[in-house]
């Protein structure tokens, strides 16, 4: 029998934790506050912006949302962010991707605080996070390691494979697997795009993360028996529903799981496990910026 991994459960139960988390702030006097920005009309963005929000209400996390022009200059939304980083009420800052193609992504991760920077995106945070000493883990591989903990999914000397070498998944992804301790310890492997022979690689994996965008790639031929299979990929493709569209995974699912002894599915796999992660690292920058302790879940 393949185990169906229920990443609602997992999301919903670290999020209760995050929760008491913000109770302990607010009852010290700190109220944990995250400053989301849109400089988009992108009606996917704002989706996701706006379940961030809605999240934050749920969780006593006081949410903060800034919506600017798409055709201002680079210098508006810089602005907003100076004023975000001095703001002390504000904790964390998340400027929702993409931005207008007349803005620098990395001059804007590198504008954000590093302590107020709940993605995990500024070039001081992927440092520590190399290093092996996080400050804040990106949320979608951190959920992805939250996930096969609370699977019992050993890593540590796993054959791990990520298919994907993207900054926000497969590459913190493979850092987090090949770190020392709980969660890492795996040997991992990146594959990518130009990788020789995919299937060859994917075949050896017992944990196999696909994070490459491209719908159902993975299917039963390219995974092993017994393999815990991760499906990061979130992709929209045409199907005959109200909104014309479905969402589909990288893995095929219905072949994939002839072999996985563990799948996620998609939707209610990883997915919402990237807000349970961005609001634990909302508490844990104030519990940071504050010095009050909190006990994360
Ligand atoms: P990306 O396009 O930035 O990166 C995709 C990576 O996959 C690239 O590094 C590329 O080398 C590799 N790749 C592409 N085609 C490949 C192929 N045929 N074989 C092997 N490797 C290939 O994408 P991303 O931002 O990393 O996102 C990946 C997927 O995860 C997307 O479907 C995205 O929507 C989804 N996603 C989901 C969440 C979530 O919350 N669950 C969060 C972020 C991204």
């Amino acid at each position: 029998m393949t185990t169906v991994i229920d990443g609602n459960e997992t999301a919903e139960r670290i999020e209760a934790g995050v929760s008491t988390c913000a109770t302990t702030l607010r009852e010290a006097g700190v109220t944990p506050g995250l400053a989301t920005v849109l400089m988009s009309d992108d009606g996917a963005s704002e989706t996701y912006v706006s379940m961030k929000q809605q999240t934050c209400e749920e969780l006593g996390i006081r949410g903060y949302h800034h919506e600017i022009d798409p055709e201002e200059p680079a210098s508006a939304l810089f602005d907003r962010i100076d004023e975000l980083n001095a703001d002390p009420s504000i904790h964390g800052i998340l400027v929702q991707m993409p931005v207008p193609d007349h803005i620098d992504k990395a001059d804007v991760l590198k504008r954000i605080d590093p302590m107020k920077d709940v993605d995990g995106f500024h070039p001081e945070n992927v440092g520590r996070l190399v290093a092996g000493n996080a400050r804040f883990k990106p949320c979608t591989p951190h959920g992805v390691q939250k996930l096969l903990a609370a699977y019992d999914v050993e890593t540590e000397g796993a054959e791990a494979v990520v298919v994907g070498r993207s900054d926000i998944v497969g590459k913190p992804m493979a850092n987090l697997l090949v770190q020392y301790g709980e969660g890492g310890n795996a040997t991992t492997t990146v594959c990518h795009s130009r990788t020789d022979d995919l299937a060859a690689h994917t075949r050896e994996a017992d944990i196999l993360v696909a994070a490459a965008g491209v719908p159902e790639m993975i299917d039963a031929s390219m995974v092993g028996e017994g393999a815990t299979v991760i499906d990061v990929g979130i992709n929209r493709v045409d199907a005959d529903t109200e909104k014309g569209y479905e969402l589909v995974g990288d893995v095929d699912f219905e072949s994939a799981k002839q072999n996985a002894d563990i799948i996620t599915p998609v939707p209610g796999g990883v997915g919402p496990l990237t807000i349970a992660m961005l609001m634990y690292n909302t508490v844990k920058a104030a519990s940071l910026q504050s010095g009050v302790p909190v006990d994360l879940p």
